[in-house]
């Protein structure tokens, strides 16, 4: 019997990366899962392979009416949604001084508003559950500043903020809202131009000396998703190896 037995799950940028790693982790655990992304092949592929209690939708999670779109057809393939993870996510590191307007709308845009607009619109089909768990993706850089991360630092601090207001304003529907804060995780995201020499300082520092594989914070998710973490909500999660514990 797995932990997700019965449950359905959407999770955004599911493709490549974590988010791939979670869509694997919670099929595993027997939860039906929809996942999303912008990469539409590789998509297209993880879902192929994971058979029929998976679907991949091509989805901006920047555009409200496309997560309309993600949610009712979630309910009308596998059911109402127990769990929402807000994973897609994007880095620009440059800074403030060379950071342009557009760029750090952009990055507010892919990662704080559409953790709004995921929890908006999911709302009213997790409410029918009575037991839903949301988890937000924010960052250690949703703790503490980073310099040459002013536009990701600031998305992944609002997503810790609104993932609290959230867990208030839904506990009345049985609706649990928790947010993950990762350290160093081995993804494509940490060779993404321009943060490679912040990378190679932050694992310089980090106390358990490595970085993490994906896999390591889908455990995370899962036992939030699951009902092992029925009394938690509000609170925030780091899996970073020891980072920030000197902070
Ligand atoms: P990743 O491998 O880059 O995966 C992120 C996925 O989100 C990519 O497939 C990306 O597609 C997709 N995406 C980007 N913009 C999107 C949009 N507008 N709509 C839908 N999907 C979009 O990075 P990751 O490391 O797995 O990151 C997952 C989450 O963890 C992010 O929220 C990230 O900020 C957070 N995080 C990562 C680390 C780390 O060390 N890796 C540490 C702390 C927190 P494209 O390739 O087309 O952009």
């Amino acid at each position: 019997m797995g932990k997700l037995d019965g449950k359905v799950a959407v999770v955004t940028g599911g493709s490549r990366g974590q988010g791939a790693s979670h869509v694997r982790e919670l099929v595993e655990e027997g939860a039906k899962v929809v996942f999303s992304d912008v990469l539409v092949n590789e998509g297209e592929a993880l879902a192929e392979e994971l058979g029929e209690n998976v679907r991949f939708i091509k989805h901006d999670v920047t555009n409200a009416q496309e997560w309309e779109n993600v949610i009712a057809e979630t309910e009308s393939t596998f059911g109402p949604v127990n769990i929402l993870v807000n994973n897609a996510g994007i880095v620009i590191t440059k800074n403030i001084a060379d950071l342009s307007e557009e760029e750090y709308r952009k990055v507010i845009d892919v990662n704080q508003v559409s953790v709004f607009l995921g929890m908006k619109t999911a709302l009213s089909s997790m409410k029918k559950t009575g037991n839903g768990s949301i988890i937000n993706i924010s960052s250690i850089d949703g703790l503490r500043g980073a310099p040459g991360n002013s536009a990701y630092d600031s998305s992944k601090f609002a997503v810790r903020g609104i993932t609290k207001t959230a867990a208030l304003e839904f506990a009345e529907y049985g609706i649990r809202v928790n947010s993950i804060h990762p350290g160093v995780i081995e993804t494509p995201m940490i060779q993404v131009e321009g943060t490679q020499d912040q990378v190679e300082k932050l694992k310089a520092g980090i106390p358990l000396k490595r970085t993490a594989q994906p896999k390591e914070v889908s455990k995370l998710v899962v036992f939030l998703a699951s009902d092992d973490s029925s009394y938690c909500t509000g609170s925030e999660f780091v899996i970073d190896g020891g980072v920030t514990a000197s902070n």
